[in-house]
């Protein structure tokens, strides 16, 4: 081993069939930066492994030099300076296979959620995919994973049959309920903590025939909207909904109907066919006139282009927590905490409805993720364009809010940036997971993007 920590992380550079990216490297800032543009990490190295020998390279000299290694396909939930830590990208890992027979998924560690879904055009199997096509499949998956299909059949993270992964002695691992069930266990929805994973397994489900897409009304249709829409989820245990508000800024990028304009938002999404789909949305329509309507049928392989969400990185900071009693009560002070967020710069807040599948306790003690039984999940986000925007007090309304009607645990995926896995986990979670921590990894050398506990 070279004596000095750089002339060690150079040396990497001859040995590794990848690539790697060291400070005052031209291509450095770009090789840092992640999609949450606000979250500024200098790493000690930034490495790009070709295969399975190239991670365990990585992980040989990281040890050697007391730094940790995350593995972080694209930063959208980016934490932490990580100063003393080798990022690893994966985005060589890039195979997709998918088994009809089997009804499963496999995905490599770089491969993003978009390319998955178009795979399985035409299969009549669905995944259960987050609503972002640039959201990689293994961080939504070992961090919980709520889908617009979780209500029909669950939390991603319990859809894991199997994880590969180099661990942090450099063993290369597969992982299942047959050879590890307490690691297992971990990784479903423990998050990137135990390993650096090269490769994922998920359960595919049928859903040859989907509809949904978005409604949108205005601010003054807000709360009986809003009620509306949680009255539907109560009664549709099945049904994808993601309920909410948003404020558009006032720019040319968009049209004149929408600048500066604030919405109620409708996200639905049913696994069946059109008439139904239209029967739910006529209960919204009933409340008020949407003034934009996406809803659509559509294919597995479509769902980004449905969900219409940001893909470009871009600096925000977000919020999120488990709520509970959606009442009308609860409508009324989340319309009014948005507005007074929006006031300060908050752009957008919204619930995804939980209960059906999400709630189920068949199997749910095979993942740390467990049977979650919060009604809603909300999260939220301020753009940071502005400099002169305090992203704290613009949230603190939301936070206030969730404080009075706490659902309790959450999901890692909907924490926001400052959060540690405590924010999602009682102790007794936390306590086993930190256990299965101190077995696979003593030494510590393996950083997630989020802590067990606090520091
Ligand atoms: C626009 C948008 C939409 C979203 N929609 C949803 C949604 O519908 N449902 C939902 O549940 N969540 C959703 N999320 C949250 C998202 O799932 C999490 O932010 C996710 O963890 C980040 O995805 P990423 O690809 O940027 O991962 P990164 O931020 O790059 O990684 C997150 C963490 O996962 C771990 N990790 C990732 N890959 C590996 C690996 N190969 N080995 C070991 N550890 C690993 C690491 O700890 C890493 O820090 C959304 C986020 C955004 C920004």
């Amino acid at each position: 081993m070279t004596s000095s920590p750089d002339a060690a992380l150079l040396g990497l550079r001859s040995e590794l069939s990848g690539s790697i990216v060291l400070p005052g490297d031209v291509d450095y800032d770009s090789a840092r930066t992640p999609w949450n543009l606000s979250v500024d990490q200098r790493p000690a190295a930034i490495a790009v492994p070709a295969d399975v020998d190239d991670i365990r390279a990585v992980l040989r000299v990281a040890t050697a030099l007391n730094l940790g290694v995350t593995t972080q396909p694209n930063g959208h939930a980016a934490s932490a300076d990580l100063s003393d830590v080798v990022v690893i990208r994966p985005s060589h890992f890039d195979e997709i296979v998918v088994d009809e027979t089997a009804r499963l998924l496999r995905v490599g560690a770089g491969v993003n959620w978009g390319r998955a879904l178009e795979r399985l055009d035409g299969t009549g199997l669905i995944a259960l995919a987050g609503s972002n096509p640039e959201v990689n499949v293994v961080a939504l998956a070992i961090n919980g994973g709520q889908s617009m299909f979780s209500r029909r059949y669950g939390l991603t993270a319990r859809s894991i049959v199997a994880v590969e992964l180099v661990d942090a002695s450099g063993e290369l691992r597969r992982v299942t309920d047959a050879d590890d069930a307490e690691l297992i266990w971990a990784l479903r929805g423990g998050g990137g903590l135990f390993g650096v994973i090269t490769a994922i397994e998920l359960a595919l489900y049928p859903g040859d025939v989907i509809f949904g897409g978005s409604l949108m009304f205005p601010a003054e249709a807000a709360e009986g909207v809003i009620s509306a829409a949680f009255a539907l989820a109560n009664d549709e245990p099945e049904l994808g909904l993601d309920v909410g508000m948003m404020r558009f800024p006032d720019g040319p990028m968009l049209p004149p109907h929408l600048r500066g304009r604030t919405v109620a938002t409708v996200g639905l999404v049913h696994v069946g066919d059109e008439q139904a789909g239209r029967a739910f949305a006529d209960r919204l329509r009933a409340v008020a006139e949407p003034i934009a309507d996406t809803l659509v049928p559509f294919t597995i392989g479509s769902l980004a282009a449905v969900a219409a969400e940001p893909v470009d990185p871009m600096p925000s900071a977000d919020f999120g927590g488990a709520v509970a009693g959606l009442d009308d009560a609860f409508v009324h002070e989340f319309v009014d905490a948005f507005l007074r967020g929006a006031d300060l710069g908050l752009m957008r807040c919204s619930i995804r409805a939980m209960g059906g599948a999400i709630a189920d306790e068949l199997g749910a003690d095979q993942s740390a993720v467990g049977a979650v039984h919060a009604e809603g999940l909300l999260n939220s986000g301020v753009l940071l364009f502005d400099p002169t925007i305090d992203a704290a007090a613009a949230l603190q309304p939301l936070r206030d809010l969730v404080a009075r009607y706490s659902g309790g645990g959450t999901l890692p995926t909907f924490l926001g940036a400052d959060a540690s896995l405590a924010d999602a986990y009682d102790r007794e979670v936390l306590d086993r997971l930190a256990a299965v921590k101190q077995r696979v990894d003593p030494g510590g050398v393996i950083r997630g993007n989020r802590a067990i506990t606090a520091s």
